[in-house]
């Protein structure tokens, strides 16, 4: 069989080289987004479990809306796995218990990049016939916590190198594992191979699907009930449809880009280390995973005071600060069934600060100092009479 209808660009060789040894790779699929990454990674499940009508895939609780939006797409129900309040990543215990009869294809995601040990979960979906995915957007580069790469543990790697991830030049990449599995997405790939889109028309369909996100959880962190926002989202879905699947651009640019990842990581280690230091003894704890993985993609901080959040993040803003608190469960918007408790405690107190090639160490200096300012103020109106 292997009739590749994508080979390797020349210039991205040396990027593929890198990646299947680093993970013990059989094949890398290059694209545009890390969305139509874990789109072809689900169409593989299903093909491999053909036995099953209603496939599911399991994904976890606190992520971006996207691999859900990517599942649709493929066919696939997700499920999602409620996740630990320390981390906001699923343990595994948490994932299987998501794990039906139905299930195909389950997605550890590395979460702001951090990781977590995966032998375990690895061992119970090779028994089970579930297509494990590691989902590195947001984990470029980091290791595993016994040493080995990112990507190396799962069956699937899932990469993005589009705007506000480690890399930031356009592109995706789907690596697998198994040499096997690379048969079944030459007939995935071929069946359904990627179109141009229309630049202009994508790129306003894109801020209507921010633009619908932000204002539903809005309207769910305000108390909105899930079971009556969920229906009419789920309606909406397929008009974004057109978003998800895109071939690959400029692979020169990927080429150059990977060259800085082991300096653009260090210079992201250098001002999460700032932000620990100065942040220290503040009204919240901090996600540390970074240190061991060797990767921060945002510096966490987990509010002790969920409740004056929003407040606390207006003022932060500004002072002229980038700071984020939209990860909303995304179980509310695609399957509110699945209840997941920790997940909206986690939601309710996450704040991202910037750690990006957009911001240096005085800017880290000057954030550090307004949110230790803003915090103060509200803290002392809270506690007058
Ligand atoms: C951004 C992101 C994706 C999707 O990547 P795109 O290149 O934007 O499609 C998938 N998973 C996670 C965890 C992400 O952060």
């Amino acid at each position: 069989m292997a009739t590749r209808i994508s080979r390797t660009p020349l210039e991205l060789r040396p990027v593929e080289r890198d990646l299947l040894n680093q993970t013990g790779g059989a094949h890398v699929e290059w694209c545009g987004r890390g969305a139509t990454a874990l789109y072809w990674a689900f169409r593989v499940a299903r093909r491999l479990r053909s036995d099953l009508d209603a496939p599911e895939v399991v994904l976890p609780s606190i992520c971006c809306a996207t691999p859900a939006n990517a599942a649709l797409l493929a066919g696939c129900r997700p499920r999602f796995a409620d996740v630990n309040a320390r981390t906001g990543m699923p343990d595994v215990d948490q994932l299987l218990h998501r794990v039906t009869g139905n299930v195909c294809a389950l997605v550890f995601v590395h979460l702001y990049g951090q990781t977590a040990a995966l032998d375990d979960l690895a061992r119970h979906c090779r028994e089970r016939g579930v297509l494990l995915i590691e989902d590195a957007a947001q984990a470029l580069g980091a290791n595993l916590p016994g040493g080995a790469a990112v990507g190396s543990a799962g069956d699937c790697g899932v990469y993005s190198f589009n705007p506000t991830k480690i890399l930031e030049c356009g592109g995706g990449a789907l690596l697998l594992r198994n040499a096997e599995h690379s048969d079944v997405l030459d007939e995935v790939v071929h069946a359904a191979p990627l179109e141009e889109p229309e630049a202009d028309a994508l790129a306003s369909l894109g801020v209507s699907y921010r633009n619908l996100h932000h204002a539903l959880v809005a309207l769910l962190r305000g108390g909105a009930d899930a079971r009556e926002i969920s229906p009419a989202f789920m309606r909406l879905q397929p008009h974004y449809d057109p978003l998800y699947l895109r071939p690959m651009h400029s692979p020169w640019r990927l080429a150059d880009a990977w060259r800085s990842l082991p300096s653009i990581l260090d210079r992201r280690r250098a001002k999460a280390s700032l932000y620990a230091e100065l942040l220290a003894g503040g009204p919240w704890g901090t996600l540390d995973g970074w240190r061991e993985s060797g990767v921060c993609w945002r510096y966490t901080l987990l509010s002790a005071s969920p409740q004056r959040i929003q407040t606390l993040s207006e003022r932060v803003r500004r002072d002229g600060f980038h700071v984020s608190n939209l990860y909303w469960p995304v179980s509310h918007f695609f399957n509110p069934s699945d209840a997941c408790p920790n997940a909206e405690r986690f939601a309710r107190s996450v704040l991202n600060l910037w750690v990006d090639e957009s911001v240096d160490e005085d800017y880290v200096r000057r954030c550090a100092m307004s949110l230790k300012e803003r915090a103060r103020e509200s803290e002392s109106v809270e506690s007058s009479p």
